[in-house]
Protein backbone atom coordinates (compact mmCIF):
# COMPACT_ATOMS: atom_id res chain seq x y z
CA UNK A 1 0.00 0.00 0.00
CA UNK A 2 1.10 3.40 -1.03
CA UNK A 3 1.60 6.23 1.99
CA UNK A 4 2.19 9.27 0.06
CA UNK A 5 3.04 7.18 -2.92
CA UNK A 6 5.65 5.43 -1.34
CA UNK A 7 4.58 1.61 -0.02
CA UNK A 8 4.58 1.32 3.71
CA UNK A 9 6.70 -2.31 3.36
CA UNK A 10 4.32 -4.00 5.48
CA UNK A 11 3.18 -8.01 4.25
CA UNK A 12 0.17 -7.33 2.24
CA UNK A 13 -3.00 -9.10 3.51
CA UNK A 14 -5.28 -8.25 0.46
CA UNK A 15 -6.00 -6.25 -2.28
CA UNK A 16 -8.67 -3.53 -2.94
CA UNK A 17 -11.19 -4.10 -5.55
CA UNK A 18 -11.62 -0.52 -6.47
CA UNK A 19 -8.04 0.73 -6.68
CA UNK A 20 -6.65 -3.10 -7.42
CA UNK A 21 -3.21 -1.97 -4.57
CA UNK A 22 -2.13 -4.72 -2.13
CA UNK A 23 -2.84 -3.28 1.86
CA UNK A 24 -1.41 -4.63 4.97
CA UNK A 25 -3.76 -5.08 7.85
CA UNK A 26 -3.26 -0.90 8.89
CA UNK A 27 -4.30 0.17 4.99
CA UNK A 28 -6.93 -2.41 5.61
CA UNK A 29 -10.65 -0.75 5.33
CA UNK A 30 -12.16 -1.09 8.44
CA UNK A 31 -15.46 -0.02 10.18
CA UNK A 32 -15.85 1.48 13.34
CA UNK A 33 -16.36 -1.88 15.07
CA UNK A 34 -13.50 -2.95 13.90
CA UNK A 35 -14.71 -5.58 11.24
CA UNK A 36 -12.21 -5.57 8.11
CA UNK A 37 -13.05 -5.07 4.54
CA UNK A 38 -11.70 -8.09 2.88
CA UNK A 39 -11.50 -6.25 -0.82
CA UNK A 40 -11.32 -2.91 0.10
CA UNK A 41 -8.22 -0.26 0.79
CA UNK A 42 -8.65 2.30 3.43
CA UNK A 43 -7.66 5.70 1.18
CA UNK A 44 -10.58 3.75 -1.30
CA UNK A 45 -13.17 3.38 2.31
CA UNK A 46 -12.17 7.29 3.01
CA UNK A 47 -12.29 8.79 -0.42
CA UNK A 48 -15.79 6.79 -0.72
CA UNK A 49 -17.00 8.29 2.82
CA UNK A 50 -16.05 11.58 1.44
CA UNK A 51 -17.90 11.65 -1.97
CA UNK A 52 -21.12 10.46 -0.39
CA UNK A 53 -20.76 13.12 2.28
CA UNK A 54 -20.28 15.73 -0.29
CA UNK A 55 -23.75 14.45 -2.61
CA UNK A 56 -24.90 14.45 0.68
CA UNK A 57 -24.10 18.30 0.93
CA UNK A 58 -25.07 19.08 -2.91
CA UNK A 59 -28.46 17.47 -2.00
CA UNK A 60 -28.93 19.31 1.01
CA UNK A 61 -28.24 22.56 -0.74
CA UNK A 62 -29.96 22.32 -3.42
CA UNK A 63 -33.38 21.33 -1.24
CA UNK A 64 -32.75 24.40 0.50
CA UNK A 65 -32.25 26.31 -2.85
CA UNK A 66 -35.73 24.84 -4.28
CA UNK A 67 -37.24 25.33 -0.41
CA UNK A 68 -35.91 29.19 -0.20
CA UNK A 69 -37.24 29.41 -3.88
CA UNK A 70 -40.72 28.61 -2.84
CA UNK A 71 -41.09 30.27 0.08
CA UNK A 72 -40.30 33.39 -2.22
CA UNK A 73 -42.77 32.52 -4.34
CA UNK A 74 -45.56 32.06 -2.11
CA UNK A 75 -44.71 35.02 0.09
CA UNK A 76 -45.28 36.99 -3.58
CA UNK A 77 -48.30 35.07 -4.24
CA UNK A 78 -50.26 34.10 -1.62
CA UNK A 79 -51.70 38.34 -1.10
CA UNK A 80 -52.58 37.89 -5.04
CA UNK A 81 -53.90 34.32 -4.93
CA UNK A 82 -56.13 35.14 -1.74
CA UNK A 83 -57.74 38.51 -3.47
CA UNK A 84 -58.67 36.04 -6.68
CA UNK A 85 -60.02 33.28 -4.43
CA UNK A 86 -61.99 36.13 -2.22
CA UNK A 87 -63.50 37.81 -5.38
CA UNK A 88 -64.69 34.34 -6.35
CA UNK A 89 -67.25 34.94 -3.28
CA UNK A 90 -65.81 31.52 -1.90
CA UNK A 91 -68.78 29.39 -3.84
CA UNK A 92 -67.96 26.16 -1.83
CA UNK A 93 -67.66 27.95 2.20
CA UNK A 94 -69.11 25.34 4.04
CA UNK A 95 -71.06 26.14 7.29
CA UNK A 96 -68.27 26.33 10.16
CA UNK A 97 -69.54 24.81 13.63
CA UNK A 98 -68.67 25.00 17.26
CA UNK A 99 -69.20 22.61 20.08
CA UNK A 100 -70.63 24.20 23.46
CA UNK A 101 -71.03 22.71 26.68
CA UNK A 102 -74.84 23.15 26.82
CA UNK A 103 -77.25 22.80 28.84
CA UNK A 104 -77.64 19.17 30.29
CA UNK A 105 -81.02 17.64 29.17
CA UNK A 106 -83.86 17.04 32.13
CA UNK A 107 -84.50 13.16 30.31
CA UNK A 108 -81.53 12.79 28.10
CA UNK A 109 -78.37 13.34 30.13
CA UNK A 110 -76.04 12.00 28.34
CA UNK A 111 -76.42 14.91 26.06
CA UNK A 112 -73.97 17.28 27.30
CA UNK A 113 -72.86 19.00 24.18
CA UNK A 114 -74.87 20.66 21.45
CA UNK A 115 -73.49 22.05 18.60
CA UNK A 116 -73.43 26.04 17.55
CA UNK A 117 -73.44 27.25 14.61
CA UNK A 118 -70.86 30.32 13.99
CA UNK A 119 -70.62 31.63 10.31
CA UNK A 120 -70.12 30.63 6.60
CA UNK A 121 -66.72 29.44 5.91
CA UNK A 122 -64.45 28.82 3.13
CA UNK A 123 -64.09 25.33 1.48
CA UNK A 124 -61.44 24.43 4.02
CA UNK A 125 -58.51 25.13 2.26
CA UNK A 126 -56.97 21.80 4.04
CA UNK A 127 -54.75 21.42 7.32
CA UNK A 128 -52.77 24.55 8.96
CA UNK A 129 -50.58 24.62 12.38
CA UNK A 130 -52.40 26.27 15.03
CA UNK A 131 -50.78 26.96 18.49
CA UNK A 132 -52.80 24.90 20.89
CA UNK A 133 -52.76 23.77 24.30
CA UNK A 134 -51.09 20.34 24.48
CA UNK A 135 -53.06 17.66 25.80
CA UNK A 136 -49.87 15.59 26.87
CA UNK A 137 -48.84 18.63 29.67
CA UNK A 138 -52.52 19.38 31.05
CA UNK A 139 -52.37 22.73 28.48
CA UNK A 140 -48.95 23.89 28.89
CA UNK A 141 -47.31 25.29 26.96
CA UNK A 142 -48.68 25.57 23.50
CA UNK A 143 -48.12 23.44 20.86
CA UNK A 144 -48.59 24.02 16.67
CA UNK A 145 -51.22 21.48 15.96
CA UNK A 146 -52.45 20.70 12.23
CA UNK A 147 -55.90 21.59 12.18
CA UNK A 148 -59.06 22.01 9.29
CA UNK A 149 -58.52 25.65 8.67
CA UNK A 150 -60.97 27.48 6.47
CA UNK A 151 -61.04 30.98 4.90
CA UNK A 152 -64.00 33.40 5.71
CA UNK A 153 -65.43 35.96 3.20
CA UNK A 154 -63.34 38.58 4.82
CA UNK A 155 -60.10 37.02 4.60
CA UNK A 156 -59.49 35.91 7.61
CA UNK A 157 -57.86 31.94 8.40
CA UNK A 158 -59.94 30.42 10.90
CA UNK A 159 -60.29 26.75 11.95
CA UNK A 160 -63.09 24.84 10.83
CA UNK A 161 -64.17 23.79 14.69
CA UNK A 162 -63.08 24.41 17.90
CA UNK A 163 -62.26 27.86 19.57
CA UNK A 164 -60.29 30.33 18.85
CA UNK A 165 -56.47 29.92 18.72
CA UNK A 166 -53.39 31.96 17.37
CA UNK A 167 -52.00 30.34 13.97
CA UNK A 168 -48.21 29.46 13.43
CA UNK A 169 -46.32 31.96 11.96
CA UNK A 170 -43.86 29.69 10.57
CA UNK A 171 -42.67 29.00 7.09
CA UNK A 172 -44.49 25.65 6.60
CA UNK A 173 -47.96 27.26 7.27
CA UNK A 174 -46.88 29.98 4.75
CA UNK A 175 -45.59 27.36 2.03
CA UNK A 176 -48.85 25.20 2.84
CA UNK A 177 -51.34 27.72 2.47
CA UNK A 178 -50.00 29.37 -0.97
CA UNK A 179 -50.46 25.38 -1.98
CA UNK A 180 -54.40 25.25 -0.80
CA UNK A 181 -54.72 28.11 -2.44
CA UNK A 182 -53.25 27.55 -5.66
CA UNK A 183 -55.42 24.44 -4.93
CA UNK A 184 -58.75 25.85 -4.17
CA UNK A 185 -58.46 27.98 -7.52
CA UNK A 186 -57.57 25.19 -9.52
CA UNK A 187 -60.94 23.67 -8.96
CA UNK A 188 -62.38 21.07 -7.66
CA UNK A 189 -60.94 18.94 -10.39
CA UNK A 190 -57.50 19.16 -10.23
CA UNK A 191 -55.85 17.86 -7.22
ZN1 LIG B 1 -8.35 0.98 -2.74
ZN1 LIG C 1 0.25 -0.70 4.60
Amino acid sequence: MLDDDKPCGVTAIGRCGTCRQAFCLTHQAHELNGWGHPGLCAPCLARGRREAEERAATERAARQDAYRLLRAEAAEQTPLLMAQLLATGLPGAVRRHRTEEGTPYFLKPQRRFRTVRVKPDALPPGNMAWMLPDLDTAGHPLVPTRMETGLTHDGQLVMMSGGSAKICTSAENEITLYELLRRALAGPDEH
